[in-house]
């Protein structure tokens, strides 16, 4: 009996696992093929070929986020503080420095929409 049981549950935990990685890749794939769907599907309905007619384009250095996450260049670089010993006293708390390319607001008007 509680060998069944145990198999039960061993067996609906594969499933799980198997489900959810099957909807991982359901989802990944999905979206794969929309973009390429979306992008030949532009051109063949004569919309813009920049901005999909929605007048915008994304800003592709924040990735329309308007804010960007990563340090570039001026990564913060943990420096040994002499007095100290150590400590990380040039990690600044950024809170999200804004995308100079958009001026922090992800996107641009399209140019061949204009
Ligand atoms: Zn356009
Ligand atoms: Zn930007």
């Amino acid at each position: 009996m509680e060998g069944k049981m145990l198999e039960h549950i061993t067996a609906s935990e594969i499933a799980g696992y198997a489900v959810g990685s099957l909807l991982l890749s359901a989802t990944i794939s999905a979206s794969k093929i929309d973009s390429f769907i979306s992008s030949s599907q532009r051109s063949s309905l004569g919309m813009c070929k920049r901005c999909g007619d929605l007048k915008l384009i994304a800003c592709s250095r924040c990735r329309g986020s308007g804010l960007i996450k990563e340090g570039g260049p001026f990564t913060l670089i943990p420096v040994v503080d002499g007095s100290r010993g150590f400590g990380v006293k040039t990690k600044k708390h950024s809170s999200s420095p804004s995308c100079p390319n958009c001026r922090a607001r992800g996107h641009f008007s399209c140019p061949d929409c204009d």
